[in-house]
């Protein structure tokens, strides 16, 4: 990440490591932690709700992000146990997100997740749509949009991507980018990430695929 931020010509520390710890342990999760990491992500709630609360008794100061996609059904643990939700793409979630966080008093940083190949499969409010929703939010909801996050094609160019990202969130004024995996992250942090989301290059690679479902 320091020759990544240097070679784009930023400070180092300009981009925060977020560890995605999905179908890991505490017994794997614990020595990253021990070696200084504080900001980790998970992609499912269930899954996040069973390891972090104790991890949490002795780690007071970890960070923790959603990186998966969220069912309305789960917003109120979502809220309550996150500290940033990378995946907000559509009305109702945002709507939900509102409800929870004013009951909750807790206010987890949203980003908003664009589906920059417009795959069909994938999560994410389509880039022809962002700037709508990203204005719905704030008027409509009250919701402050803390960054833009997007996950590339497996077999597309990733730059063209974060370059559809960056230029996306300069024109609504929004400040952070979380964009780059393991296999991308040098290349995400030249198009200006601040957030990079790696797993397998910390963890290894996962015995058993995650679901896509939050
Ligand atoms: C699993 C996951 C990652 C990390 O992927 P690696 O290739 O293991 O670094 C990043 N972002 C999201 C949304 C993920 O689901």
């Amino acid at each position: 990440m320091d020759s990544a931020l240097k070679a784009a010509g930023r400070p180092v520390g300009d981009a925060t490591l977020i560890a995605v710890s999905k179908t890991f342990g505490p017994e794997e999760i614990v020595p990253v932690i021990e070696a200084g990491q504080r900001v980790f992500g998970e992609n499912r709630v269930q899954e996040a709700k069973a390891k972090y609360p104790s991890l949490r008794k002795r780690y007071p100061d970890l960070e923790l992000h959603l990186i998966g996609p969220l069912q309305t059904n789960k917003v109120k643990e979502a809220v309550a146990l996150f500290d940033a939700i990378h995946t907000v793409d559509r009305p109702k979630l945002a709507a939900e997100l509102a409800k929870e966080m004013q009951k909750q008093n807790r206010h987890p940083r949203l980003f908003i997740q664009v589906n920059t190949g417009a795959e069909p499969q994938k999560a994410g409010v389509l880039p022809d749509e962002a700037d709508a929703f990203i204005a719905q939010c704030r008027e409509q909801f009250g919701l402050e949009t803390a960054g833009l996050m997007c996950i590339p094609p497996v077999d597309e160019e990733p730059s063209l991507h974060f370059a559809l990202l960056d230029k996306i969130a300069k024109r609504n004024g929004i400040k952070n980018l979380s964009m780059g995996m393991s296999g991308d992250f040098e290349t995400a942090i030249a198009f200006g990430a601040n957030y990079i989301r790696v797993g397998s290059a910390i963890f290894g690679a996962r015995a058993y695929p995650a679901t896509d479902h939050a």
